[in-house]
């Protein structure tokens, strides 16, 4: 093997023993992850620290979410081939290319025109042609797709919204961080029932908040 090739395997299997021993062991989530080049996520200045596991900067102030806990929410959102799934907060795009290779169907929406249009780019040139991405604004989901099997919002919300429960079918899971903005949140899973919720909590995290509204660069 040449140099380079040796350093691009090497950091593969650090990229993946950081995520196993963070507690991501779901085989299928570890190949989505392994087949998935973070780096493209990533534009500028921040694109050589791809590989670490930690958020990193992207564009219109938001963050890429840190590879363990994208491997951990899609561990816990346990998606199957036959599942559509909503995203709410696109960013970067990285979870959502990760749920392409587990999902069915995947619909990303994010505030920002911006965000969608750059991420649109990368899953275009990845071919991944099972995700749709919008700009809206994803607390209310999106009622034309709805009903959804499963739902993963990656910005954090005082509580789980109104309209994302109600978009859920029943049996399906929704994992979202939920708390104040500015301190440290609580991951939670809602599973919808015949009857109702449950919920079960599952780790704190930190996310940007979830924002009303579309972003001024529309
Ligand atoms: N999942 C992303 C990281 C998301 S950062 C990734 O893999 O890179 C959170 C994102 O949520 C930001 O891009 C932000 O613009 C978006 N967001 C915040 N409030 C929103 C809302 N109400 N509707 C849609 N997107 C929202």
């Amino acid at each position: 093997m040449s140099d380079e090739a040796d350093k691009i395997a090497e950091r593969k299997m650090q990229f993946l023993f950081a995520l196993r021993s963070k507690g991501v062991t779901d085989a299928r989530v570890l190949t989505a992850m392994e087949r998935i080049d973070r780096g493209p996520f990533i534009r500028g200045y921040f694109a050589e620290r791809a590989y670490e596991d930690m958020p990193l900067p992207i564009a219109c102030g938001q963050t890429i979410s840190q590879p363990s806990v994208v491997g951990l929410m899609t561990q816990a959102l346990k998606v199957t081939n036959r599942d559509t799934v909503l995203e709410v907060g696109t960013g970067s795009g990285y979870q959502a290319a990760i749920l392409s290779q587990l999902a069915r169907r995947v619909y990303t929406v994010d505030r920002h025109k911006r965000l969608v249009r750059e991420a649109h780019e990368v899953f275009r040139s990845l071919n991944l042609t099972n995700v749709t991405t919008l700009t809206a604004d994803g607390s209310f989901g999106l009622p034309d797709q709805a009903p959804f099997d499963r739902i993963i919002v990656t910005a954090a919300a005082e509580d789980p919204p109104g309209p994302l429960l109600a978009q859920l079918k029943i049996g399906g899971i929704m994992v979202l961080p939920v708390g104040q903005s500015d301190a440290v949140q609580r991951l939670i899973r809602v599973t919808r029932n015949e009857s109702g919720f449950d919920y079960d909590e599952l780790r704190p995290v930190r996310f940007v908040p979830l924002v009303e509204g579309l972003g001024r660069d529309v």
